[in-house]
């Protein structure tokens, strides 16, 4: 089946610089001499050491875990030896524990790595443990353990289970590449999350601006029982999960409210191959597609990249820095952020390091709000973004408030619109931090 045309209220259109590497497939980028893999690439508690320096771990091999059922087990990358467990800082700029492994280049593999054939047969929650020791959480992003996703949605009866194709973020081309060269696995996921939930409905949502993949999964869509494919208006942020369930369904979330309040589970394309490759092939979360590109790479790629190598590692087998690369990003430039170590290294949820240049950059400073309404026209959440970011400047947080501060998704599109330069989303941030602070 197909759906064509869908968009949601509000959102902007953003010049995408996709091109620079949308059309180079998957390249995988050669081990390198060292990996550092944090023990906190997820939403939730962070996993307790289960290798000791000096221990002796191979590619696949469980290395990190916790008893908390909100926590995602982490696993080696690579063959190699424990040479350090400590804190180092990550792209987003803070601090976690890693396992430093050097590799032995014998790309020994875990015994435990072999095909679940049982999988069908087992129960909701044996499935959920293991979806949980394999390490699978949100690709996109967003780095929310995929079983926990599950069991919150098993209980709310789900009818439509939709996979976010939309990659709606500048520049980033990872969820494209998965789409294309894994296509038949991302249905097939699709199909084990329908039948985990019972869901009668499953959509791959993909803005309109990749016909490739759309084409690739309505060549195949027929074959599966209640698949269709939902073509979106090419729009940001069309890859929120309110935003997607509302163009896909036409509901709307309620403020404060998930998507299991309507009845959908929204999951990533990338988590979803995971998903399938784990069933099939016993393979837990090690590596990953990262696009590495931006007008200050040379040599823009997609890259099947080991978790824990490094940002500079990744950087340098692009060819390095062009002479006028200035800004390196984790994630794309709306959501994304500054790295400022490139030693930090890439995780499970690393989408693409985007390296801006100077010429890019907007110097303009900020200057007095002319209310043009501009920025309330492209909130996706129907928020006053002006008015918001007045009371904040009066440090009015009450007023942030009653106005849906806490509604704001810190999507970017109010800054980027905005005329006068207003610093809008870092505003809103701050009063969401204050407000929360405060109801403490
Ligand atoms: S107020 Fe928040 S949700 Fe609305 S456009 Fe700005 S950043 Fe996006
Ligand atoms: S877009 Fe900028 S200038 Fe226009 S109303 Fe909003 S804050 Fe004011």
């Amino acid at each position: 089946m197909k759906m064509n045309n869908l968009s949601f209220k509000g959102g902007t259109h953003i010049k995408d610089y996709k091109d620079l590497s949308a059309e180079k497939a998957t390249e995988r980028m050669e081990d390198p001499k060292i990996v550092h893999i944090p023990l906190d690439q997820h939403i939730g508690s962070v996993c307790e050491p289960l290798v000791q320096v000096n221990d002796v771990v191979k590619i696949g091999q469980k290395i990190g875990s916790s008893s908390a059922s909100l926590s995602s087990d982490v696993h080696s990358s690579v063959s190699g030896v424990v040479t350090a467990i400590e804190e180092m800082y990550t792209t987003d700029g803070s601090l976690s524990k890693c396992i430093t492994i050097e590799t032995d280049g014998l790309n020994e593999v875990d015994e435990s790595i072999k095909p679940i054939e049982n999988f069908k047969s087992l129960s909701f929650e044996e499935k959920c443990d293991l979806i949980k020791g394999a390490g699978i959480i949100g690709m996109g992003g967003a780095g929310f353990p995929l079983h926990s996703k599950l069991q919150s949605a098993v209980g709310a009866n789900i009818d439509s289970v939709i996979l976010n194709g939309a990659e709606c973020e500048p520049y980033l081309n990872s969820d494209y590449r998965v789409m294309l060269e894994k296509t038949v696995n991302i249905v097939e996921g699709l199909q084990i999350i329908k039948e985990m939930l019972n869901a009668e409905a499953g959509y791959i949502a993909i803005e309109d601006n990749k016909p490739k993949a759309i084409d690739a999964f309505n060549e195949i869509a027929d074959n599966y029982n209640n698949v269709t494919v939902a073509s979106l208006v090419t729009k940001f942020p069309q890859g929120d999960s309110t935003r997607i369930v509302n163009a896909v369904t036409g509901r709307r979330i309620p403020s404060g409210g998930r998507t299991s309040n309507v009845q959908c589970t929204v999951t990533n394309v990338g988590t979803v191959n995971a998903l399938y490759e784990l069933v099939s092939e016993g393979k837990p979360v090690y590596e990953r597609i990262v696009s590495v590109t931006g007008q200050g790479v040379k040599e823009p790629k997609n890259l099947m990249v080991k978790v824990g190598t490094s940002v500079k590692d990744v950087i340098e087998y692009c060819g390095g820095f062009n002479d006028n690369a200035n800004k390196v990003l984790s994630g794309g430039p709306m959501t994304g952020n500054t790295i400022f170590d490139l030693d930090a290294p890439i995780t499970k949820s690393t989408t693409g390091i985007v390296v801006l240049t100077e010429d890019l950059e907007d110097t303009r400073l900020e200057s007095p709000c002319i209310k043009c309404s501009r920025c309330i026209d492209v909130c996706p959440q129907f928020l006053m973004p002006n008015i918001i970011n007045a009371a904040v400047n009066k440090e009015k947080y009450d007023l942030a408030d009653e106005h849906g501060a806490n509604d704001c998704i810190e999507c970017g599109s109010c800054s980027y619109i905005c005329p006068a330069k207003r610093k809008l989303t870092e505003s809103i941030a701050l009063a969401r931090k204050e407000i929360k602070l405060r109801k403490k």
